[in-house]
């Protein structure tokens, strides 16, 4: 097992815990993040990126993939270490420092931002008749560079498939998509772009209709009242995303429920762990990105304190920054 030290662990990339990662990195921390999923921006990214925010300071009516395109690009000039696809799973005490254990790595830190929200989004299990027929079903979003070249048939209508449909076949994959009903979820370039490639021959788009079955080389189906076979080297079934807050629960942090106690600064009741967003006790009814974004701000700066005293715990003002 290797291991990777750093200043600042963040443990979640939704908007809270990219938030923090930035502005520890701005203070000159070296900051790693750990997300379960295999893609950054937490319930914006995975539960509702095609709906439009109305909350969010200076972003009014933005959609939520591009609030946290927004806050991916505020990282991009600072050199933070984002690991998609790393569950935390433990909590020990290593000296001074903290070490996060994940199925392959250890991580070890000074400090530690808790931002998991609800908990780590992971897929929905596929639940499709014949599942275990097919040599690849997977359910979620696979590197589009893999799937080159590759027969795949994607399963579901959440935002996701539609810009899996789009970005595989862009890719080189030859696409069939499918859903239950003739609808998919989307934001209106995504399924704008959807429905010219389908003109186009670029991809194949079988809605309603209903899976009959997976086979080893692909799947039945029926549309339009007919029966029809696809073939499929993979198969992508994509339900969405549930929330699982197991891998964590079990670090010593006074649990209150699914919450985090939280101090002044984030702090809970471990030294140098501090809690942000969702999961942070102080926010209660507040379940949103403004708070967590604020939440974030404070504890990354006392996180720097922490981590390197010389540094104030107060980071100035940005606009007097270059
Ligand atoms: C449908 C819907 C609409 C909403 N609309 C609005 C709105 O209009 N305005 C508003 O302000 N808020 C809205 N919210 C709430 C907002 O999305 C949340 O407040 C916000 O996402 C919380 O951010 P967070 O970073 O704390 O947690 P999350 O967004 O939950 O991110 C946590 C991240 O941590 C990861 N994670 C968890 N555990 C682990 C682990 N053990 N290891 C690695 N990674 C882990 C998760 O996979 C996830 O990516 C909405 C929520 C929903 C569901």
């Amino acid at each position: 097992m290797n291991v990777h030290p750093s200043d600042l662990l963040v443990i979640g990339a939704g908007p809270a815990g990219l938030h923090a990662a930035f502005y520890a990195a701005w203070r000159g921390l070296r900051v790693r993040v750990l997300e379960a999923r295999g893609e950054a921006g937490g319930q914006l990214s995975a539960l509702y990126p095609d709906k439009r925010v109305y909350d969010v300071p200076g972003l009014p009516g933005a959609r939520a993939a591009q609030v946290i395109e927004g806050l991916r690009r505020q990282l991009d000039r600072l050199d933070v270490d984002v690991r998609l696809n790393t569950v935390a799973r433990t909590l020990e005490r290593a000296g001074d420092s903290w070490s996060v254990g994940t199925d392959r790595d250890t991580f070890t830190a000074g400090a530690v931002i808790l931002a998991a929200g609800l908990g780590a989004l992971l897929p929905r299990a596929a639940r499709v008749p014949g599942v275990e027929a097919h040599p690849d079903v997977r359910t979620d979003l696979p590197d589009p560079a893999e799937m080159a070249g590759r027969r795949v048939l994607i399963v579901g209508g959440v935002p996701q498939a539609a810009r899996a449909a789009l970005e595989l076949a862009a890719a080189g994959a030859t696409v069939t998509l499918t859903h239950s009903r003739a609808l998919f979820r989307g934001d209106p370039t995504t399924l704008g772009g959807l429905e010219t490639a389908r003109v186009h021959g670029q991809l194949e788009v079988l809605a309603p209709a209903q899976l009959l079955t997976l086979t080893p080389d692909g799947a039945d189906l029926e549309a339009g009242g007919s029966l029809r076979g696809v073939q499929a080297d993979t198969v992508l079934i994509l339900g969405g995303y549930l929330p699982d807050l197991s891998p964590v629960q079990s670090w010593p942090l006074d649990w209150r429920g699914e919450y985090v106690p939280d101090g002044p600064g984030g702090r809970t009741a471990l030294d140098g762990v501090y809690v942000v967003g969702d999961l942070a006790a102080s926010g209660g009814d507040f379940k949103l990105i403004s708070v967590g974004l604020a939440q974030a701000a404070i504890a990354a700066n006392h996180a720097a304190h922490h981590v390197r005293p010389e540094l104030r715990v107060r980071p100035g003002h940005s606009s007097e920054k270059r």
